[in-house]
């Protein structure tokens, strides 16, 4: 028996489906949620969501915080944002992480230090879950027999 997950954020239904197995990072720690689960509300803190469905590649998500209900039939997610892994703008997260960088280093007056870290680890929550994009598969390469050989 599956579990409905439904991924939301302040914009859009990021994921919607029946799935085996999610795994949410919660405030006080990683949850892997399976069918049944008791009910649960808790808050999420910026990581990686995995989804997991048999015969199917995970899912991979960053999420940038918001909360989790869970009934035993259901997951619902309500994100601050959440992007999977091949939607993920490297680029933009590695502006984000040096911008966050730099003002943590400097620290210059007026800045909030606060909101700094938690945008340093939105950027490297991306950048953990860009890395797991599915790679191109292995192509095989066909050689003819060399000289000499399978003749
Ligand atoms: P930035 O400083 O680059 O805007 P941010 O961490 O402040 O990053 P958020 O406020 O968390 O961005 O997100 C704003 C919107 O932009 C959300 O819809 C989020 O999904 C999207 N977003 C943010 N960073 C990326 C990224 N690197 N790739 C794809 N979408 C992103």
């Amino acid at each position: 028996m599956p579990i409905r997950c439904d991924v939301v954020s302040v914009e859009r239904v990021v994921f919607s489906d029946d799935v085996d197995m999610v795994i949410a990072p919660g405030v006080e720690g990683v949850l892997g949620i399976l069918p049944h689960h008791a009910p649960l509300m808790t808050a999420l803190v910026p990581g990686e969501l995995i989804i997991r469905k048999a015969g199917q590649e995970d899912v991979y998500m960053a999420v940038s915080g918001g909360f989790m209900e869970v009934r035993p039939d259901r997951v619902t997610i309500l994100a601050d944002a959440a992007e999977r892994a091949e939607e993920i703008d490297i680029e933009r997260a590695e502006a984000a992480r040096r911008r966050a960088e730099q003002r943590l280093k400097e620290r210059p007056p007026g800045v909030d230090l606060v909101r700094a870290e938690t945008a340093l680890r939105r950027s490297r929550v991306r950048l953990k879950v860009a890395r797991r994009r599915r790679r191109p598969p292995v192509v095989p390469r066909v050689e003819g027999p060399r000289k000499g050989e399978g003749e």
